[in-house]
């Protein structure tokens, strides 16, 4: 008996260890990064929907053209944009080949500022929104402007959401950027499995003119488009 007493502290803090190693080295689900592509014969066309200081409207040029069209697409949505939308996100939400995700409510640039809390209640408030507006829960999440570090990105998966990036920038918010211009480089970048990003709030600005020849081409290279939901991610 003497010999069990002996060990059992040992064995309990062998098991306290290994617990340790397992919470460390299995954290449920959690990623090292934020997903870049899909896992599926196709490309999921991403568009951030972001109001920070100024008033924004959706880009109707975007819009339409891709609703006439039927191409599938994903829109990260902010707080304000969708109060500012309210009519028009309700609308769109209701055909099958739009997804509307969650870019956080307020935008903040730099959510890996926040604290764990804030970082939940980001995305928790406009989950809320989306449920109260379109009926509908939101699963992925994109931060605003990208900045993320390990802490906010786990208070993020924590909530069970994938966080999406994207393959490359389209560099979309950049004024200087002509249509023509924005074509060529998206052409040559995109290959099968990318998450391309581009901005569907007046933010984008030769988006709405590149955008039909851009899609042209890729179904011409024999590219289709995906939700994420799509995209086995
Ligand atoms: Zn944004």
């Amino acid at each position: 008996m003497r010999r069990y007493g002996r060990s059992f502290p040992m064995i309990r803090s062998l098991l306290t260890l290994l617990a340790g190693c397992w919470v460390v080295l299995s954290p449920c689900c959690a990623r090292a990064d934020a997903i870049e592509k899909v896992n599926a014969d196709g490309v999921a066309l991403t568009f951030d929907a972001c109001e920070t200081r100024t008033a924004s409207r959706f880009d109707e040029k975007i819009l339409s053209y891709l609703i006439e069209q039927k191409i599938p697409f994903t829109v990260f949505m902010t707080g304000r944009f969708a109060n500012r939308n309210r009519k028009r996100l309700q609308e769109i939400s209701r055909l099958p080949f739009v997804e509307i995700e969650n870019h956080s409510f307020n935008h903040r640039q730099h959510m890996e500022r926040l604290t764990a809390d804030e970082i939940r209640k980001e995305a928790q408030d406009l989950d809320e929104l989306m449920m109260e507006m379109i009926g509908r829960k939101t699963k992925f999440f994109r931060f605003p402007a990208g900045n993320y570090d390990r802490k906010t990105l786990r208070a993020i998966e924590d909530l069970h959401y994938k966080v999406v990036s994207w393959t490359y920038p389209s560099g979309d918010p950049d004024k200087s950027i002509t249509p023509s211009r924005l074509t060529d480089w998206t052409l040559s970048k995109t290959r099968t499995g990318d998450i391309l990003i581009f901005h569907i709030n007046g933010r984008g600005y030769g988006t709405g003119e590149a955008l039909p020849s851009i899609i042209r081409n890729l179904q011409g290279k024999g590219l289709k488009f995906i939700k994420l939901e799509d995209g086995n991610i």
